[in-house]
């Protein structure tokens, strides 16, 4: 399987202070991803094979790309603009390393992508404003308030393992 880093101009630290998963929120929500700082309009890549599962509009003027990719789970691909229309369908095919779009900017001083992981064992929409959910995943704290799907995952050990097998 050919894997590729999502954002090949990736410059900032997925880690650290409000990058990083699970960092606090306005009102008590927790970030449900990781950020990847990368130039403005940048490339974004499909990090393997995988099948559109949904797609939209995400923040302030910016979409969000959600792809199955088989033996990862879902990861939607938000923050982004530009998407290609052969890839703005549920069930359209990506290929690894295909552009989906570019690095959007919904914050003056930072453009990045905002990455989510689901494990892919539930069905239905990727955000989910109930409160009091329970999280069981690795990574996830219990009860947190990230108002996504109940299969929300910890993106940052996926993301390590790309940046260091993956193509850039
Ligand atoms: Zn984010």
């Amino acid at each position: 399987m050919k894997l590729y880093f999502p954002v090949p101009k990736y410059n900032g630290n997925y880690k650290e202070g409000m990058a990083q998963f699970g960092w606090p929120r306005a009102r008590g929500r927790l970030h449900a991803g990781c950020d990847l700082y990368a130039p403005f309009k940048s490339d974004v890549v499909a990090i393997t094979d995988g099948i559109v599962v949904e797609v939209g509009d995400f923040y302030l003027g910016t979409q969000a790309l959600a792809i199955r990719h088989e033996g990862i789970g879902v990861v939607r691909y938000g923050e982004i603009v530009e998407i290609p229309e052969s890839f703005y369908k549920v069930g359209a095919k990506v290929k690894a390393g295909d552009i989906i779009g570019k690095v959007g900017q919904v914050i003056k001083i930072s453009a990045m992508v905002h990455l989510e992981l689901f494990d892919g064992t539930k069905i239905g929409p990727l955000t989910d404003r109930t409160k009091g959910i329970k999280y069981y995943n690795d990574g996830v704290k219990r009860d947190g308030n990230y108002q996504r799907r109940a299969d929300l995952m910890n993106p940052t050990k996926l993301l390590d393992r790309l940046l260091l097998e993956g193509i850039r």
